[in-house]
């Protein structure tokens, strides 16, 4: 019988709480706060479900692992756009263009025309790009409500009691630094803009030699632009050295975002290890499930299948270690 207490309700354990309560657990949830809201790391993500692009800067278990995440998040939470990812580069870092074509794998190299048939709006500006037309991206407050209204029908809510004695699953993001000595903070700043005139239907990321960047599309004219990567564990404030690239990169991408309209700047620290790759780690009752970095959405999925396969069927995850 599994039954579990897991405390923190971010993309992991909201992830952690709907995979064992759909392979017949029972679950208690716990947060500080009763609903996903700017206190979670979780509230700020783009949700790129990218796991080929992401092997440019990320290791081998984060292509295979992220691939999970499309059709799981697809059958607990729907609202997933299949519609590919668009990779560009400015005229001038072409050369940025064939590296991340060397470090990646899963694309086409596409045309001009391609990617006007794709992005009308995008006509004429970008002779050349990568498309990975089976990577998918979704909407990370419109996901999460949706796992959680699904657990309530299971009668799951998020308490903000404290946790009895089951064994714990903790889910706490960065918080969990007090037990984790060797999690970090990775700051991103992200903005979210109001840009009626532009339509883009899938995310694009702009290569820059030391910016690059990307937009998702959120419909209705807004778009999320994200993410710095700062090493550090501030969780507040956006520089305005932040701010002139991120505006900078739509510019680049499209001079009608110089007239969008700034609705939100959101700021986190991205829970990380030193390797910058997710872990299980158990340590007596307590099973801590942490270090999503930047693939909060993308990894969440793979880590709580692991975490639910070790406590139904006593199968190792491939991410633990003990400490
Ligand atoms: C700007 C930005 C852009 C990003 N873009 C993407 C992206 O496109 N794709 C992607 O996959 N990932 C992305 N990420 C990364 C992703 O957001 C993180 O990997 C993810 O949110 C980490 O989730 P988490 O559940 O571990 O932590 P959190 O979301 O921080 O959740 C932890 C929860 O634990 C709760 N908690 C803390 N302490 C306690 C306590 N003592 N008791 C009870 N509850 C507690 C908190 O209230 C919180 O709700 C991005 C991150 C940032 C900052």
């Amino acid at each position: 019988m599994v039954d579990v207490s897991i405390i923190g309700a971010g993309v992991a354990g909201l992830c952690m709480a709907t995979e064992i309560a759909a392979r017949g657990g029972t679950v208690h949830l716990y947060d500080r706060e009763a609903a996903i809201g700017e206190h979670a790391c979780s509230w700020w993500a783009g949700g790129m479900l990218a796991p080929f692009c992401e092997g440019e800067s990320a290791e081998e278990p984060v292509v295979r692992l992220g691939q999970e995440s499309i059709d799981w998040w697809d059958t607990h939470a729907g609202g997933v756009e299949r519609n590919g990812s668009l990779v560009l580069a400015m005229g001038r870092d072409q050369s940025e263009l064939k590296r991340f074509a060397r470090r990646t794998s899963n694309f086409d190299h596409v045309s001009g025309d391609f990617i006007a048939e794709k992005e009308p709006d995008l006509e004429g500006r970008f002779n050349a790009g990568l498309f990975f037309g089976s990577e998918a991206h979704l909407t990370p407050r419109v996901a999460l409500s949706a796992l959680s209204e699904k657990l309530a029908t299971k009668g799951i809510h998020v308490q903000t009691s404290s946790a009895p004695e089951q064994t714990t699953i903790d889910c706490r993001g960065l918080s969990a630094k007090d037990a984790l000595t060797d999690l970090r903070g990775v700051k991103g700043e992200m903005l979210v803009l109001k840009c009626p005139d532009i339509t883009l239907s899938r995310p694009v990321r702009l290569l820059h030699p030391r910016i690059p960047l990307y937009i998702v599309p959120r419909g209705d004219g807004v778009f999320m632009l994200g993410a710095t990567m700062i090493e550090a564990t501030e969780r507040s404030r956006i520089t305005a050295r932040s701010m002139l690239e991120l505006l900078s990169a739509a510019y680049a991408l499209h001079p009608a975002f110089g007239e969008a309209e700034i609705l939100e700047i959101g700021v986190d620290a991205r829970p990380a290890f030193p390797d910058n790759l997710p872990r299980i780690r158990k340590r007596g009752d307590v099973i801590y499930a942490n270090g999503l970095y930047r693939h909060g959405f993308l990894l969440a999925p793979a880590l709580a299948r692991m975490t639910a396969d070790y406590l139904f069927e006593g199968k190792r995850p491939e991410v633990m270690d003990e400490d």
